[in-house]
């Protein structure tokens, strides 16, 4: 989705070769010449922010994930952790609101 206030197209000097490249100002876009992300951080940063989103159940607590094509021994083992991970946050939770209750 291109920035309105934006030009339609821009230049922008490439931080790995030093060459000056056209970009759409996206964080995903990449150097004409040597290919490289123009701004890693903050690709970096749009994706963490897109797999919280991916996961709203965790409430930030990182889930491990959990490939469908993996052996079903590493899948279970898999579940296991990813239980223990929900219940510490369950666990936490409960502890927010047990230091709500006691202070109010
Ligand atoms: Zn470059």
């Amino acid at each position: 989705m291109p920035d309105p206030n934006a030009p339609f197209s821009a230049t922008k000097k490439c931080p790995h070769c030093g060459r000056w490249t056209e970009w759409q100002q996206q964080p995903t876009d990449r150097c004409q010449h040597c290919g490289q992300v123009l701004e890693p951080r903050r690709a970096a940063a749009d994706e963490h922010r897109q797999q919280q989103a991916d996961a709203p159940l965790s409430e930030g607590l990182l889930l491990i994930e959990i490939n469908p094509d993996e052996n079903p021994i590493v899948k279970f083992f898999k579940y296991i952790i990813r239980g223990g991970q929900l219940a510490f946050g369950a666990f936490m939770a409960f502890m927010m609101w047990l230091l709500a209750a006691v202070a109010g």
